[in-house]
């Protein structure tokens, strides 16, 4: 009972995480956070009985910063390109970060403007923009969905019936 999954919300009421019955309980134990749903009865310890939680909400507000910015990494712009050149479409390990409009021209360094490119591409390129380097992006680059905690209790496997309410249809 105490291994079962807890939709963990965060005190705005949104959905934040999953956990287990185990770390809930240690939680509303500490008064950081309250129980919504006891959707599976009760624990019996010697002398006292404790309801188990299946959803709780927050004591106070934690902030998920990635959901607001998430931060370029190589490696998180290596996974959005799918380890594939942006120019050649080679699928490459050894992949550089190339920013479309050079950065020396103003160019940022965002989402929309860094794509992965292999090394001879990326030469090949130097300081110009594809259009100058007669080079075509294969796709444009665009910041990738957001699949934070947010996604993962929606779409969390085996989500328990008290949970509906709170997750987004
Ligand atoms: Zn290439």
């Amino acid at each position: 009972m105490i291994e079962l999954p807890v939709l963990v919300l965060n005190q705005s009421y949104e959905p934040l995480n999953i956990c287990r019955v185990r770390r809930a309980m240690v939680l509303l134990y500490q008064n950081k956070a309250e129980m919504l749903e006891n959707g599976s009865g009760f624990i019996h310890s010697a002398n006292r009985e404790f309801s188990v939680p299946s959803v709780i909400r927050l004591a106070s507000m934690i902030r998920r910063p990635h959901r607001m910015v998430r931060k370029i990494t190589r490696l998180e712009i290596f996974r959005r390109d799918q380890f594939t050149c942006q120019y050649c479409g080679r699928q490459i390990r050894q992949l550089t970060l190339d920013h479309v409009l050079p950065r020396y021209r103003n160019g940022q360094h965002t989402w929309e403007n860094v794509v992965s490119a292999c090394v001879p591409c990326n030469r090949r390129k130097a300081g110009r923009t594809p259009a100058e380097a007669g080079m075509r992006l294969i796709c444009q680059p665009t910041r990738p969905h957001d699949d934070g905690l947010f996604h993962i209790a929606a779409h969390y496997p085996h989500p328990r019936s008290e949970w509906q309410k709170y997750l987004p249809s």
